[in-house]
């Protein structure tokens, strides 16, 4: 498959013009899809309000089977999919197979809620009546998705939105067309009926501008950069639209003297350079007490040294990359891995220290595999150092001490804590967010959380006497 093209009501449709190539083999065209305009929107969009209402009235058992199917087409696909996603975004082939495996169990998690979904019963004060609370599809919604999880993210968007009784409208990262074009296969063939699912194409500022400024989409799920959510939260604002945003991160992870030096580093190497870096949850920030810091920095050193990491996702990126190296460089840090050119898009993982706490990046988030260390002097002092941010998604503390974990996870300005483990990495089944300009700090995605955002409440009385 190298054709990508947009799918509007059951049909795929578009001209092929853009190309994707593979991060790791330029020479490679990995896909090409249609750089579509408002045009486009607009038919997606009234093929989605046609679509809508048979969906939602269709009994939520067999919308759920329909997932369900789709999760065995995508399972016994799962090789040729991972394949793909790695070639298109330029993760490793093992971490491109977690994450195709990830999207089959949401699609599992979400479908198999279709016998699940509901409301309450309430009891009243008036005599002779019963009162229930009914859960409502909200109609369209629209799924703009990034392309570092190219098809987890679509996958838990669009789940709960399908099982909720939803029609949707994806658009994809340009960068990663070829990843949702896989999973709205998968749908597609599993019976999902036409204009249900829709899939989009083309330059964010104008796909993404006319699916948020378009009154028929009741609600639209972003994750991305901070500058374009917050964009997008005005226009959704204006007009009252309901809008979740998962944005930006600069999580830190805190080491006290208790903990284990290689444990510590083992479980920062897994944060910040797995997917060489580019997930939200990544760390990016390490704050040591003064009794660790040397062995946790010559541990760091060595998992450094042995990290399989896949290309940047794109010259782009890392342009970007290698600048904000090269600031830590002129703002006097040291570099304890890492520091060299990149080899076409391979970039070293880098671990910087001997930075003050307000250089550039410390603060600002760079979505790549770089990570800062730095001493504090107290647990006190470092959990003021992890709060200062302008972010707020994750962050995480190693030490052996319950009293510190708990007051850490108590008082820790972020929406999921981990201690002794990853920032990165989250079950499919437990609400996902942050608070602060990472998130828009409403409704949470994943687990049966995610349902909240795609349905609205109605409060029924029954009287019956
Ligand atoms: P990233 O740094 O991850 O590429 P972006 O926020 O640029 O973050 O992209 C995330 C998603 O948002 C992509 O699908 C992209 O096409 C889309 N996008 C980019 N610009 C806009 C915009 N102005 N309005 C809506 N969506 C946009």
């Amino acid at each position: 498959m190298t054709d990508v093209l947009n799918l509007i009501g059951g049909a795929r449709v578009g001209e092929p013009e853009i190309a994707r190539r593979n991060p790791a083999d330029p020479g490679e065209v990995v896909a090409v899809t249609p750089s579509s305009d408002a045009s486009a929107v607009d038919a997606a969009l009234t093929a989605a309000v046609e679509a809508q209402a048979a969906w939602a009235a269709t009994p939520a058992p067999a919308r759920g089977a329909i997932l369900l199917d789709a999760a065995d087409l995508l399972r016994s696909r799962q090789a040729e999919v991972a394949a793909d996603l790695s070639r298109e975004e330029g993760k490793t082939l093992a971490e491109a197979t977690g994450e195709v495996r990830r999207a089959v169990d949401v699609l599992r998690f979400f479908g198999s809620l279709g016998w699940r979904t509901s409301g309450e019963v309430l009891p009243s004060a008036l005599p002779g009546t019963t009162i229930f609370t009914r859960h409502e599809p909200l109609g369209v919604a629209a799924l703009i998705t990034p392309w570092n999880f190219p098809i987890a993210i679509p996958a838990w968007k669009l789940a709960p939105a399908l099982i909720s009784g939803n029609a949707v409208v994806v658009k994809p990262a340009e960068l990663t067309p070829l990843s949702v074009a896989h999973l709205s296969d998968a749908l597609v063939e599993a019976g999902l009926p036409a204009g249900v699912l829709n899939v989009v194409h083309g330059p964010g500022s104008v796909i993404g501008d006319a699916l948020a400024r378009d009154h028929r989409v009741a609600a639209l799920s972003f994750t991305g950069s901070t500058r374009v959510g917050l964009g997008l939260h005005r226009i959704l604002g204006e007009r009252r639209a309901r809008v979740q945003l998962e944005m930006g991160g600069k999580n830190a992870y805190l080491i006290l003297d208790d903990a284990d030096a290689h444990a510590a580093a083992r479980v920062v190497a897994a944060s910040a350079f797995g997917l060489t870096g580019q997930a939200c949850t990544a760390t990016s920030r390490v704050y040591c007490t003064p009794g660790v810091r040397e062995a946790f920095l010559g541990a760091l050193a060595k998992e450094a040294e042995s990290v399989t990491m896949g290309p940047v996702v794109s010259e782009q990126q890392l342009a970007a990359d290698v600048a904000a190296i090269d600031t830590a460089r002129a703002e006097g840090a040291e570099f304890v891995a890492g520091g060299r050119p990149p080899v076409g898009q391979f970039l070293p993982p880098t671990v910087l220290t001997g930075l003050g706490h307000d250089s550039s990046v410390v603060r600002e988030e760079i979505f790549g595999p770089v990570v800062a260390v730095l001493g504090v002097e107290s647990y006190e002092e470092g959990l003021d150092r992890v709060n200062d941010s302008r972010y707020g998604l994750t962050a995480g503390i190693c030490t052996q001490n319950l009293a510190a974990a708990h007051h850490f996870a108590a008082h820790a300005q972020v929406g999921v804590v981990k201690v002794n483990r990853p920032t990165t990495g989250l079950d499919l089944n437990v609400p996902f967010g942050g608070v602060k300009d990472s998130s828009s700090n409403t409704f949470r995605e994943q687990g049966t959380a995610a349902l909240d955002f795609y349905t609205w409440s109605k409060t029924v009385y029954m009287g019956h006497e």
